[in-house]
Order: structure tokens, then C-alpha cells, then sequence
């Protein structure tokens, strides 16, 4: 019998991909940099995916390289593998497998090469064009960072825009562990502009475009917002409680638009597994976000990396401005969520990306052959981190400043079946290094006797912080720990605007969230029909 060939990429992504592949226009050249000897599994993987694609379309010309041929010294390549996007036009590198998120990032650039354009507002693009030296972009990245693609196809698009002043390099960390070193990236995203640091995080579009022309840190810009669009809900936060409010308010009939500082997904889509949503028994928290956004989209407009700069309300109508653009709207939804919670020790500002990390998913990947990382904290968060952490590869030990453990049960027993120590009772009191972290100070709670521990990174998961910075701007009240407080139809007390989600406080569950976006839609579309705040004050 004919055995049956095993494909590279599955059948499902294939037939998505072809779909996308037959949008080509004009041919894409990927010159493919490949060794027999180092980094094996990542050259072969270069290999099969563009081997793969290039059936998938005749569109896609790949060309396989040694390292020293003509085209790997015109180029000066030096590393396997190495990726160049059509590089007789655009000076696009992938240094690295574009594995994991970054196969997304690499497709994407293949795609805007073929089409010459990019997704970029057209703010942006006019910016760019004001640019008149050359930059050089360097983006750091890991295949399971989920904020990663976002930054990495910025810089995609920048080179593709200014072909002939930008050029830009996505390099995948751990496979460059000695540039990562060089250039001081531990964590991801990490952006670089010839050379100097401009941006740890992902950075809205404005903000690195600022960049590029100043070739220096900023940290807010925005666009002045043409025109105004008319709206009947805006949405801040793509969350589950966001995404969920917008498909049940486009499907009642509200004109809703979702903004979103970061990434779509929230803190979901930087959990590893999720293993408490009904109808999935075990999802990635990223594929799960990804599923929500899918959907949401086919109703509404999610507008990622743009961030509301002001609010103001006039009579019934909030005029919204971001960094892009301008809304009115007759609501004003909050799903603003929440971000970790830091420490607050000695040296955690100063080796934050240096070893110090809030994201497992984003920088476990560089501890994964067994280097020794703490997890800080014992509740969820810190669990499902401290599993993720082991199963990569990474020596975990979890420290918790008590004898007992916040997380559920199910996750304790994953702890131990996983054997991941938990040093009990400790308090981590300073976190030490040179360039990077090397070790922490910790303090036994009950004798007061401190220790030192040394370690390669530290994880804080020891909870979050409401963002409520746009709730104290509208003087919405908030609880004692800075969470709105809303009613059982999710109204504050500041009449059209509603909140969901973790920015409530109380049982942070995605469930809990979706649950809350739909009702708190539900409520909007009534009080837009019906205001409360009018209701016997007005004849109708
Ligand atoms: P959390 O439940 O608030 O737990 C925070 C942990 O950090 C606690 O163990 C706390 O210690 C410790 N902590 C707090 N401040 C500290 C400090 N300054 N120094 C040292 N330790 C400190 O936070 P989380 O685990 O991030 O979870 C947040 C929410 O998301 C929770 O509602 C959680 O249920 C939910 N979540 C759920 C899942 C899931 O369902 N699988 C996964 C992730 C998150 P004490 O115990 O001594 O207070």
C-alpha cells in the first residue's frame, strides 16, 4: 500500500494559508541560509516550511543557501538559519527559525512584500516618509510570545515602506543566545533602533513609528484624529469581557468598535493553558483569544495597538479620541483589565528583561535547557506558570511567602505529579546580577534568616493591578484596591459608561469576563433605548 506522505504543515492551516498565498501579486524571492552542521532541528524546520509553501503556491520563490555562497557574503549572513524576504528590494531578515507566532510574523512579510504595501495608517506612512537617514531595526522575539508578532511585523512594515532607509531584523532568541546576551534582550518583545533600545513590551504603532524617525525612546504619541466617527458603543479592551460585549452589541444592533492599547486577549493570551473554559478541556490561552477575535470580527471592528487619549462627554455623547482617530459614542464600555503586579524589591526595575519576567509563555523559552528560574507567588497564576515553565525544559522552583498555597487543587497536584519545589515561608527580599540576574536574597518569614539563592530569572506572578487609569479620568468610583464598582447591569456610577471583567475586581475567571461582557452589552443596548437616567424626566 502507498504510504501516505506526512505533511509539514496540517491539513487545516494548509488550506488557510493557500487561501491567503493565492492573494499574491507579483513573486516573493526567500533566500534560505541553511547549515547541515548547527542548530539542526531549526534549519531543517526553514527547509520543510518553505519547501511546503512554495508547493502551496508558485508564488513563493525560496532559494536554499550554504552559509558561505555567493548569496550568504553578498547579504553577509553569517548564521543559520537565516531568512531574507526579497532581498533584491527589501532588506528584511529572519534570523532564526520563524517558528511558533513567527511563522505568522513571516508569512505576513511575505505577503506585504508581494503587495508592496503595508497595513500601516496612513499617519504613519506620512511619517515615515519624513525620514532621512537609514535605521536598522532589531526586534527580539520567541515562538510562543504573543505579543511578539505585533511589534516584529511594525518593523516589517517600516522596511517595507522605506525600502531603501530601513532595514530590519527579526531574531529569535533563543537560537541567538549570544546576541540576545550581546544585546542584553532577556525578555521579549525588545526592540532596538541602530543599535540603542527603544522599546521593552510591545509598543503601539505610533509610539515605534515616533521611534524610528527619532531613533530614540518615546512613550506616547497620537495622530490628530481626522474627522469623527459616529458611533453607538466604544469598547476599550480586547479581553474576553470586551469581545464578548461587542458580538452581543453588533448582533442587538449597536455600531461598536473595540479599542485596544496592547494585543487582542488580555492576560488570557498570555496564559499557557487554559484548562477551566467550558467546552475546551485543555487550549493555549493565545489560541483561545484568537478563536474570540475570529468571531468578534465578523461583527465588529478591533482596533489593536491604538490607545484612547481622551474622553470627553457632552450632554449624552462621549467623543473619544486615540491615537489615531476620533469617536462619539452614546456608551462607553470598560474592559481595561488588569497588569501584574510588581514586587517592588531592589534590583526588579533594574533587571526587568534581564531576567526578571511577568510573562512565562513570552521569555520562558530562553531558560528552557534547564537553566534555574523562580516562579514568586502562590495562586493561579503562579502555577500554571511554574507547569509551563518545567514542561518547556526550565529548572523551576516556585517561592511563596506563606505554607500554603492560593492555587486550586487541581493545580497543586499538577505541582506535585510535576515535582516542582516550592520553598515555603520565603519572602524574596532583592534581586541581584551584574548584566544579568545571577541570584535572589530571600527572608524565611518565621526567623527572620535571610539566604541567597542563585538563579538565572526570576517570574513574578503575585497577582495584578486594576488599569484604571481612564476610570479616574471620567471619575468613575472604584473600591478600596482601585476596581470599579458597577451594578448587576454593570453600570457605574457615572451615567453611559458600563465596565466588565477583571477591571471589576472579584472572581477573575474568562468565563466570569465573557459572562459579564454580554450582560453589560445586554444593559447598554436598554439604556440606550430607554436612557435610565431619563426616564421620567422625558415624554416620550
Ligand atoms: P492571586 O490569586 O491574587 O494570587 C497572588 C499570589 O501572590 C498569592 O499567593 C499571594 O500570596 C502572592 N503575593 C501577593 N503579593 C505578594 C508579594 N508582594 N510578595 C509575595 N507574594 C505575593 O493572583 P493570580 O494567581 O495572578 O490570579 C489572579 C486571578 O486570576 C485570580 O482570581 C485567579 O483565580 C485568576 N486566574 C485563574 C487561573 C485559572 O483558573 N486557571 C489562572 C490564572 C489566574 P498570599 O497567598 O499569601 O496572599
Amino acid at each position: 500500500m502507498k504510504q501516505k506522505k506526512e505533511l509539514f504543515i496540517s491539513e487545516g492551516t494548509r488550506k488557510v494559508v493557500k487561501e491567503e498565498l493565492a492573494k499574491m501579486k507579483k513573486a516573493v524571492t526567500v533566500i534560505v541560509v541553511l547549515s547541515e552542521e548547527q542548530n539542526k532541528p531549526f534549519n531543517e524546520f526553514c527547509r520543510k516550511l518553505l519547501t511546503e509553501l512554495s508547493a502551496l503556491s508558485d508564488k513563493i520563490k525560496p532559494v536554499f543557501d550554504a552559509p558561505g555562497s555567493a548569496a550568504a557574503k553578498k547579504y553577509g549572513v553569517t548564521r543559520t538559519p537565516t531568512l531574507l524576504v526579497e532581498p533584491e528590494r527589501y532588506a528584511i531578515r529572519f534570523t532564526g527559525a520563524p517558528a511558533g507566532e513567527e511563522a505568522r510574523t513571516f508569512l505576513l512579510a511575505v505577503l506585504m512584500a508581494s503587495a508592496g504595501t503595508t497595513g500601516l495608517s496612513e499617519q504613519s506612512r506620512q511619517r515615515l516618509s519624513e525620514l532621512k537617514e537609514s535605521r536598522n531595526i532589531k526586534v527580539f522575539v520567541s515562538p510562543t510570545c504573543p505579543y511578539c508578532p505585533q511589534q516584529a511585523l511594525l518593523a516589517v512594515c517600516a522596511a517595507i515602506e522605506m525600502e531603501d532607509l530601513i532595514s530590519t531584523e527579526i531574531i529569535e532568541i533563543h537560537e541567538n543566545k549570544d546576541l540576545a546576551k550581546q544585546y542584553n534582550a532577556f525578555s521579549v518583545p525588545q526592540a532596538f533602533i541602530n543599535d540603542s533600545l527603544v522599546g521593552l513590551g510591545l509598543q503601539p504603532e505610533e509610539v515605534f513609528i515616533e521611534e524610528i524617525l527619532t531613533a530614540a525612546p518615546v512613550t506616547t504619541k497620537a495622530y490628530e484624529g481626522t474627522g469623527s466617527t459616529e458611533m453607538d458603543l466604544v469598547v476599550v479592551g480586547a479581553g474576553p469581557a470586551g469581545l464578548t460585549a461587542a458580538i452581543y452589541a453588533e448582533r442587538s444592533g449597536m455600531k461598536t468598535v473595540v479599542i485596544e492599547k496592547g494585543n487582542i486577549g488580555g492576560q488570557v493570551a498570555i496564559t499557557p493553558v487554559v484548562e477551566n473554559y467550558p467546552g475546551f478541556t485543555r487550549i493555549g490561552g493565545k489560541t483561545l483569544m484568537d478563536m474570540m477575535a475570529q468571531q468578534a470580527i465578523q461583527y465588529t471592528e478591533i482596533h489593536e495597538g491604538e490607545e484612547v487619549v481622551d474622553i470627553e462627554r457632552k450632554d449624552d455623547l462621549f467623543t473619544i479620541r486615540t491615537s489615531r482617530a476620533s469617536y462619539t459614542a452614546k456608551a462607553l464600555l470598560l474592559t481595561t483589565g488588569a497588569q501584574s503586579r510588581k514586587l517592588g524589591v531592589p534590583g526588579e526595575q533594574e533587571f526587568q528583561g534581564k531576567g526578571v519576567s511577568y510573562c512565562a509563555s513570552c521569555d520562558g523559552y530562553f531558560f528552557k535547557d534547564g537553566k534555574k528560574v523562580i516562579v514568586v507567588g502562590g495562586g493561579n497564576t503562579a502555577a500554571t506558570e511554574a507547569l509551563y515553565l518545567k514542561n518547556i525544559g526550565v529548572d523551576v522552583t516556585i517561592v511563596h511567602r506563606r505554607d500554603r498555597l492560593r492555587a486550586e487543587l487541581f493545580l497543586q497536584e499538577s505541582l506535585t505529579e510535576q515535582h516542582i519545589p516550592i520553598l515555603w515561608n520565603a519572602e524574596l527580599k532583592e534581586i541581584r546580577g551584574e548584566k544579568f540576574v545571577t541570584g535572589v536574597v530571600l527572608e524565611n518569614v518565621a526567623d527572620k534568616t535571610t539566604s541567597t539563592l542563585p538563579v538565572d530569572g526570576v517570574f513574578v506572578a503575585i497577582g495584578y493591578v486594576p488599569s484604571n487609569e481612564l476610570a479616574a479620568k471620567l471619575g468613575v468610583a472604584t473600591d478600596d484596591e482601585g476596581y470599579i464598582m458597577v451594578d448587576k447591569g454593570h453600570r457605574t456610577n457615572v451615567k453611559g459608561v458600563y465596565a466588565a471583567g477583571d477591571i471589576t475586581g472579584g472572581f477573575k475567571q474568562i468565563v466570569t469576563a465573557v459572562g459579564q461582557g454580554s450582560l453589560a452589552a445586554a444593559t447598554i443596548f436598554e439604556d440606550i433605548a430607554h436612557p435610565y437616567w431619563k426616564i421620567g424626566t422625558v415624554a416620550s
